[in-house]
């Protein structure tokens, strides 16, 4: 009995540790290589915790590959992002073994006991969250500069760290450095540029960084690396390797390092007993927040490098230090009421909206509930006060209900049964755990959703936005997405602020979505889980719409990238006689369902060959303008170089920029004369 009770609980075991090496190397592929992580740090390390249990009850579940054994990997080589040559490091780049737990750090303490009978000391220091570096400096000159990589390899990122100001080109002369050392450190994004860049990000409707970390180690692996000096990164160094040197303690030699000219942290302190670490730590776990940058715990090093070499490493990570990390920084506010969003596909998203309070330098107004079984874990009350923390995404979520300030009358908030915006029951989705509307063809909120997404960029990228959307939708004049080519001047005459311009501006831009190639129309089409890959993929296999509606479930699944869902979804969308009858209007107005139609468009190219890049705010959206360049034939930049033709700046266009446009003699165009070029008229202020 007992044996066999073994053996599934063993299987079990093995299976839950299969999983898990699988969702920590996605992890770690999210955090390193994607620098968009969706879990926080503190959730990725209890499973990262779990796993390290589990491999030490079954040794026999072994493997060098498992994320327990590995440094997680930045290396940019899998096609997400390539240009960095990658190179080996001399001694291997380890991460640092971390706990949450001061009891822990008590163990590690006792660990290093029972290795030696000399006494110690500690250095404690300030674990800056960024992105770690290694420098090589030869004759006194910066060599070369690596990311960690995988620990043994990493990218050569020297160029872009030459252009972070707290890193020396140079070393001071006669500073008495070696001819030759490595010495490693962080590469940091203080509050200030972190909010700077994603305010400009905002502007530009880039998505913006989730953390200043994210931030930093996406700036270093830009490829242009002109770009990198607006960032504000800085660095702090922590680990010289100079064995041409006899240093005695790490503390020597880092204030060695400094003397060189090198940034070292100035908060670092020599910690002689256990007792006096946790008083740093806990000095440090309240200070940290009026820092002028991220911190996400303290590093605990033996500070006698003799004692160091003899402790060694494991695969991983050194024996003679340890990180203690922080809590991520959560804050207490009130909930004042819960929004349940609708989107384009139907899901019910609820939003809790909060009484504005300071976290990690921001202020937070909104948190993510996720879904009606997150409510009913969290046992959410209106009026509670919860604790909202900023994990990987942008938008902060709330961790838990503070029970104590609970008034008796508190009301549990009650996912709603029927959608918000048109009174449908919802649906459950088992597999995603989310509520659907599912009345897809007349729920206004996802009608609304449709046509913006069918308008959308990567979909039939028409020159409007969403309150043209929303004041067209509003009006009754379109209901289907066939509507928006029976769209007369006169309907259009009706709308608020709109003249001539805007209306023939807006015409011709439907006109010239026509030629948009079939992989558009159908990813426009809005078919739930069709996305741009996989329209593509559609569009080469069936080659034109007749064939794809006529498909069965067999060649369906035998696309690439289609699944059952996806099947069902297409299935379902091409049953419903009222798609069939929209599609066929489409067709009538001219739009492409097939490869063979698909050609490159003759529009009115009076940008071809230009560059332009916009920045500052306009009287459409930056989105729209950038079709609207585009559709003329004109190329957007992302910054301004000898190579741009025009910067059209608008409102509150950054000085920077129209500084460096007047160094490079690039012209400077307002909104109103880009219009004027595009329809080959002359320019006003032209000089
Ligand atoms: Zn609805």
């Amino acid at each position: 009995m007992l044996v066999i009770f073994w053996t599934v609980k063993k299987k079990e075991a093995i299976q839950r540790i299969e999983t898990l090496r699988k969702e920590l190397n996605s992890h770690n592929h999210n955090y390193y290589v994607l620098n968009n992580p969706v879990i926080t740090d503190f959730e990725y390390d209890i499973l990262m915790n779990e796993l390290q249990q589990l491999e030490k009850m079954y040794p026999e579940s072994y493997s060098a590959d498992s994320p327990t054994q590995k440094v997680g990997s930045d290396l940019s080589s899998d096609g997400v992002q390539q240009g960095f040559a990658q190179c080996r490091h001399k001694y291997p780049m380890l991460s640092l073994s971390n706990t949450y737990d001061l009891q822990e750090l008590y163990a590690f303490n006792e660990r290093i006991s029972k290795a030696t009978e000399k006494s110690w000391t500690y250095n404690c220091e300030l674990k800056f969250d960024g992105t770690a570096i290694c420098l090589t400096y030869v004759n006194g000159s910066l060599e070369r500069a690596l990311t960690r990589g995988d620990g043994t390899v990493g990218d050569d990122v020297t160029q872009n760290v030459r252009q972070i100001a707290s890193i020396p080109h140079r070393l001071k002369e006669g500073s008495g450095y070696p001819a030759e050392f490595e010495i490693r450190g962080e590469i940091f994004m203080p509050y200030v540029a972190f909010d700077k860049l994603n305010y400009q990000r905002e502007l530009d409707e880039d998505p913006p960084f989730a953390n200043p970390r994210n931030a930093a180690a996406g700036s270093l692996k830009l490829l242009d690396s002109k770009q990198i000096s607006d960032r504000g990164l800085e660095c702090t160094l922590y680990h010289l390797i100079a064995p041409e040197r006899d240093f005695k303690t790490h503390t020597e030699a880092l204030k060695e390092a400094a003397s060189w000219g090198l940034p070292v942290s100035e908060f670092s302190k020599e910690c002689n007993s256990i007792d006096e670490i946790a008083a740093y730590i806990n000095e440090w776990d309240s200070r940290r927040k009026t820092l002028p940058f991220a911190t996400d715990g303290i590093v605990i090093k033996v500070n006698q490098l003799d004692l160091q070499r003899s402790l060694g490493f494991t695969a991983k990570s050194p024996r003679w230090a340890t990180a203690y990390k922080f809590k991520a920084e959560e804050a207490l506010t009130k909930l004042l009421s819960i929004d349940y969003q609708v989107g384009r596909t139907g899901a019910i998203t609820p939003v809790a909206n909060l009484e504005p309070v300071q976290l990690s330098g921001t202020v937070v107004k909104r948190a993510s509930l996720h879904n009606s079984e997150q409510m009913e874990a969290l046992d959410i009350h209106l009026g509670d006060y919860v604790y909202v923390e900023k994990g990987g995404e942008i938008i902060p979520k709330i961790t838990r209900v503070e029970f104590g300030k609970r008034l008796p009358e508190a009301v549990k908030a009650e996912f709603p049964k029927n959608c918000p915006d048109c009174g449908t029951p919802l649906v459950k989705d088992e597999d995603e755990a989310k509520s659907f509307c599912p009345n897809s063809d007349f729920c206004p909120m996802q009608q609304k959703g449709k046509f913006i997404h069918f308008i959308s960029r990567k979909a039939m990228n028409i020159n409007a936005g969403e309150a043209t959307i929303e004041q067209l939708y509003s009006k009754g004049y379109i209901k289907e997405l066939s509507d928006l080519y029976k769209l007369t001047s006169k309907e259009l005459a009706t709308l608020d602020k709109w003249k001539e311009k805007s209306i023939s501006n807006f015409l011709n831009s439907l006109e010239e979505s026509k030629q948009n190639p079939f992989h558009k129309v159908l990813f426009g089409l809005g078919i739930r889980y069709i996305g741009e890959t996989t329209a593509k993929n559609l569009a080469g296999r069936f080659g034109n719409i007749d064939s794809l509606m006529q498909a069965d479930r067999e060649q369906l699944l035998a696309t690439e990238e289609v699944g059952e869902k996806l099947a069902d979804s297409i299935m379902g969308y091409f049953a419903n006689p009222a798609h069939i009858k929209m599609i066929e209007e489409l067709r009538s107005a001219g739009l492409i369902f097939s490869e063979e139609q698909d050609h490159k468009g003759s529009l009115s190219e009076t940008l071809t060959g230009k560059t332009l890049v916009v920045s500052g705010v306009f009287s459409i959206s930056r989105e729209e303008l950038k079709k609207y360049i585009e559709s003329h034939g004109g190329k957007i930049g992302s910054s301004i170089s000898k190579n741009t033709d025009y910067l059209v700046a608008g409102e509150k266009s950054g000085e920077s920029k129209m500084q460096k446009a007047q160094k490079l003699g690039v012209q400077v165009i307002s909104e109103d004369e880009l219009y004027l070029l595009t329809e080959n008229k002359p320019l006003l202020t032209l000089f």
